[in-house]
C-alpha cells in the first residue's frame, strides 16, 4: 500500500493537483524548447514562462521582475539570506533571526556565522512560539544587514507577527526576509501588505510538484547571486529554467489563492474538532504552538511517556500518515530546536506528533484519527517505563 487512507501530513508535502499536472504536461512533451533559444520553439516556451511569472506576481501583489524561480523553498531561503548578506559584506555583517526557523534558514545563518564571520542573533520565542517584534527592534545595531523571521512555523503552526516586524525593519532600512513556505493557500501573501522585501515559497506545499520554488525580491533589494553560470533569471539564478514545474507552480498558486477564503474556514473547523477531540480523549495531551495565531491546517501535540516515531509507525499501520517533529528534513536526530525554544524538555518533546490537514481531508478523517490515536497512545504508555499514570512527566527518564 503506498497511499494512506487518511493523509495528515500536508505540512510535509502535498499531492500534485490534477489541474496542475494538466497545465504542465505539454512542457514535458511538444513544448520542450529551451526558453533561452532564439527560434520559435524556444520563444513559445519563453512566453509561457513570462506569463507564469506575471500570474505569480499578481497573486503576490508584486511586479513580474521581482519574481525569481528556484528549485525549492530551501534554495529560495539560501538565495535570499546569503545573497543579501554578501551584498552588504563591507558595511554590515549582523543577522537577526529566531530560534524557531526551519533549517533552510537557521543552517544558512549558522554557515554565515562560522565560515564568513557574521554575527547572528537568534531571538527567543514565547511558550506559543511567537517572536516579540519589540525584541527585534532591540536587537538591531548599525551593523544589521538582514532580518529573517518565518511567516508560519512548520512544526507548531504558529503564525508570526510579520507585518509588525516588517515595519520595524523598514524604519531602520534593513532588508526583511520571510520564509513563507507554509503560508500559500492558508495566509494572505500580498508582499506590500506584509511589508516584506524577500519572501520564499515552495510549490510542493500547495499542490504543485516538488522541485520548484520562488523567491520574491522587492525592487531595490540588493542580492549577490549565489548560483552563477548562464545568466538566467536576469543573472540572479543561473541554470536552465524548469519550465514545466514553473508553469505548474503558477497554476497551483492561483488555485490555492482563489480557494483560500473558503478553505481556511473549512480547515479551521476540522482543525478545531481534531484538537478538541485529541485533548478530550487522551490524558495529559498537550497542544503545542499558539491557540489563536495558528495555521488553519495545523495541529501539533506532545504525549508524555511515548516516542513520536512509535506513534507515527502505529498510525501508519492504521492507514494514517502523520509526522513527528518537523519531518521535512531527513536524518535529523536529537531534540527539536523548535520545541526546546518553546520551553519543552527533551524527554517530553520526544513525544511530539504533527497532524496537518489539507484539501482532501473530511470530518471522517478526523473521526478516523480520534478512533485510532487514543488506544495507540494508551498502549505505548502501558509499555513505557517513563510514563507516570498520575499524569506527571517522568523527568527521571534518561535524556535518550
Ligand atoms: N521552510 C519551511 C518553513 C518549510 O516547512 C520547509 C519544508 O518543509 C522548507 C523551508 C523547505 O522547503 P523545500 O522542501 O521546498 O526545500
Amino acid at each position: 500500500m503506498s497511499k494512506p487512507s487518511t493523509y495528515l501530513d500536508h505540512s510535509a508535502t502535498t499531492a500534485t493537483d490534477p489541474r496542475v499536472l494538466e497545465a504542465m504536461l505539454p512542457y514535458f512533451g511538444e513544448r520542450y524548447g529551451n526558453p533561452s533559444s532564439l527560434y520559435q520553439a524556444g520563444a513559445t516556451v519563453r512566453q509561457a514562462l513570462d506569463e507564469a511569472r506575471r500570474r505569480i506576481a499578481e497573486v503576490l501583489g508584486a511586479r513580474p521582475k521581482e519574481i525569481f524561480f528556484t528549485s525549492c523553498g530551501t534554495e529560495s531561503d539560501n538565495m535570499a539570506i546569503r545573497g543579501a548578506v554578501w551584498a552588504q559584506r563591507d558595511a554590515r555583517n549582523h543577522i537577526i533571526t529566531s530560534q524557531v526557523e526551519h533549517h533552510a534558514v537557521s543552517h544558512t545563518c549558522k554557515q554565515l556565522e562560522e565560515v564568513f564571520g557574521c554575527e547572528v542573533t537568534y531571538l527567543p520565542v514565547d511558550r506559543e512560539g511567537l517572536v516579540d517584534p519589540d525584541a527585534v527592534g532591540r536587537a538591531i545595531t548599525e551593523r544589521t544587514a538582514l532580518i529573517s523571521i518565518m511567516y508560519a512555523n512548520n512544526e507548531v503552526g504558529t503564525v508570526e507577527p510579520i507585518n509588525k516586524i516588517a515595519k520595524i525593519a523598514r524604519q531602520h532600512q534593513i532588508p526583511f526576509h520571510t520564509d513563507a513556505v507554509q503560508a500559500p493557500g492558508l495566509l494572505p501573501l500580498n508582499v506590500d501588505t506584509l511589508g516584506v522585501d524577500l519572501m520564499a515559497i515552495s510549490g510542493h506545499k500547495f499542490y504543485a510538484p516538488k522541485g520548484v520554488g520562488v523567491l520574491y525580491v522587492r525592487t531595490g533589494t540588493k542580492l549577490v547571486p549565489t548560483q552563477t553560470g548562464g545568466g538566467q533569471e536576469r543573472g540572479m539564478r543561473a541554470g536552465t529554467e524548469n519550465t514545466a514545474l514553473i508553469i505548474g507552480l503558477a497554476r497551483a498558486l492561483e488555485l490555492a489563492e482563489s480557494a483560500r477564503p473558503a478553505e481556511v474556514l473549512r480547515l479551521t473547523a476540522l482543525r478545531d474538532d481534531l484538537i478538541q477531540g485529541v485533548l478530550n480523549s487522551i490524558p495529559d495531551a498537550v497542544l503545542t504552538g499558539s491557540t489563536t495565531e495558528r495555521l488553519a491546517s495545523h495541529t501539533s501535540f506532545l504525549f508524555n511517556g511515548v516516542e513520536g516515531e512509535g506513534v507515527v509507525l502505529k498510525l501508519d499501520m492504521a492507514g494514517i500518515a502523520a509526522s513527528s517533529g518537523s519531518a521535512c528534513s531527513s536524518g535529523d536526530e536529537g531534540p527539536s530546536p523548535v520545541l526546546a525554544a518553546l520551553g519543552y524538555t527533551y524527554p517530553l518533546s520526544r513525544g511530539s506528533l504533527r497532524l496537518s490537514l489539507g484539501r482532501e481531508n473530511t470530518p471522517e478523517d478526523v473521526e478516523h484519527v480520534l478512533r485510532e490515536l487514543p488506544p495507540i497512545i494508551a498502549s505505548l504508555r502501558a509499555l513505557s517505563p517513563y510514563y507516570n499514570s498520575d499524569g506527571t512527566v517522568a523527568l527521571s527518564a534518561p535524556a535518550w
